[in-house]
């Protein structure tokens, strides 16, 4: 379908991923009218204010490194996009991400691959990564891979401010409404229906509800693989001071990271008590006793003297196929163009996201980067593309 100043195009969700949709396509000159339909424009419970808004470049995905790589470039140079006073706080550290004995063969293989997507990856040995990151115990710790550049982490919320803003002055229309319905005609999805009653009519509908596009999508009778997840952060503070922590992922399944004057963590609850979280978003204190603190005391003993200052539930927008977004229209309904199910990995990828689908609208292909291997398709044939480094 070629784009036309008359085509209008409704983005279902305005959280990261439907603000850089809606920016990227007035970048690339689409210059239709754009409805960004937010239910919440709070973002409260949406993901990205919630999130650890961390970056990596250390996938076992091809497609997710090059995304990265197009994320980390432009938290480098945010003022060159969005003016003089950006600031997302971009703190470029790296992932330190631990394997055992087991992995060490993989993991080499890993880098490996992700120095070929240009990605700048470190392997370390246990003597190495002692000399480097003196108070963390590396026993048990087999390989180390260390991201020298494009990773570290920012601030989710300032960046999210900055491209809806953005979006707002290039004349991106954002209403705040909870889409509840849609209408079909022949091959395409003609109108989406709000709680209020109203309809909007549109040419193309993108969907970027996050945890919730599945449920949405599934009153068009697709089945989109995509669930809500509760994930906990705990904030906390502890004597134990390293300049150059970086966000260490642990063998254990742990993650922590430095924020302001303390630390950020978690870890990925056990499958038993991991359902779809539906509307629950009360943190799972549980893990921090249970799994989280001992865990930690032993890779980093000094941190056994902690002081939890908070904590917070969010919900990854999970595909449990493969644990990879899906980008790219709908066979059937070939004006739906999904925009969802990064699986905790959306906030670092939204500028790639919006690119791509910015370039599908405006040029019906992709320019950047070529996003086919997360295209619907494989979800329709239940051909997973896994994701092997997954936190
Ligand atoms: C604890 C946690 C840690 C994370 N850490 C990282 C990280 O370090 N790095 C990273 O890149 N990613 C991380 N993620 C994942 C990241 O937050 C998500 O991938 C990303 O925010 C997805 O953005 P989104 O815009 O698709 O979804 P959301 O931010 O959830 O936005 C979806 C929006 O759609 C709206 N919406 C939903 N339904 C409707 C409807 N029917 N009508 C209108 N509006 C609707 C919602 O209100 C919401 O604002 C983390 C997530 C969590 C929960």
């Amino acid at each position: 379908m070629p784009h036309t100043e008359s085509r209008h195009i409704v983005i279902v969700g305005g959280a990261i991923i439907g603000s850089f949709c809606a920016w990227s396509l007035r970048r690339e000159g689409f210059a239709g009218p754009i409805t960004v339909v937010e239910r919440d424009p709070t973002y409260q419970c949406s993901s990205t204010a919630l999130s650890a808004a961390s970056i990596r470049t250390q996938f076992g995905t091809p497609v997710n490194i090059k995304m990265s790589l197009m994320g980390a470039r432009m938290f480098r140079n945010i003022k060159a996009f969005f003016g003089d006073d950006a600031d997302i706080g971009f703190q470029e550290k790296g992932y330190l991400i631990l394997g055992g004995d087991h992995l060490v063969a993989e993991r080499e293989a890993a880098a490996e691959m992700q120095r070929a997507q240009g990605a700048d990856i470190l392997s370390l040995d246990p003597d190495e990564l002692a000399l480097r990151f003196p108070g963390i115990d590396f026993n048990g710790v087999g390989i180390g891979t260390l991201g020298m550049q494009h990773e570290g982490w920012f601030d989710a919320w300032s960046l999210l401010s900055l491209v809806r803003l953005a979006a707002r002055q290039l004349g991106v229309c954002y209403e705040a409404a909870t889409v509840d319905s849609f209408e079909t005609q022949g091959a395409a999805v003609s109108a989406v229906g709000l709680s209020s009653g109203k309809k909007i009519a549109c040419d193309y509908c993108v969907m970027a509800a996050g945890p919730l596009s599945g449920r949405l999508v599934a009153q068009l009778g697709i089945d989109l693989p995509v669930v809500p997840r509760k994930r906990t952060v705990f904030s906390f503070k502890t004597p134990f001071k390293l300049a150059n922590f970086p966000m260490l992922f642990d063998s254990s399944g742990l993650w922590v990271r430095p924020e302001g004057k303390g630390y950020i963590g978690g870890i990925q609850p056990p499958a038993a008590i991991d359902g779809d979280a539906d509307g629950d978003f009360e943190p799972q204190h549980a893990l921090l006793e249970e799994l989280f603190w001992p865990l930690l005391a032993t890779r980093i003993p000094a941190m056994a003297e902690l002081r939890l200052e908070r904590a917070w539930a969010g919900h990854y927008e999970m595909n449990t196929l493969d644990h990879n977004g899906v980008v790219g229209s709908h066979d059937e309904l070939t004006n739906l163009i999904f925009a969802t199910g990064f699986s905790g990995h959306g906030v670092m990828h939204a500028p790639a996201v919006g690119q791509a689908v910015a370039e599908l609208i405006t040029f019906g292909a992709y320019r950047s980067i070529d996003m086919t291997p997360l295209g619907w398709g494989r979800i329709r044939t239940s051909s997973p593309l896994l994701e092997s480094i997954v936190y």
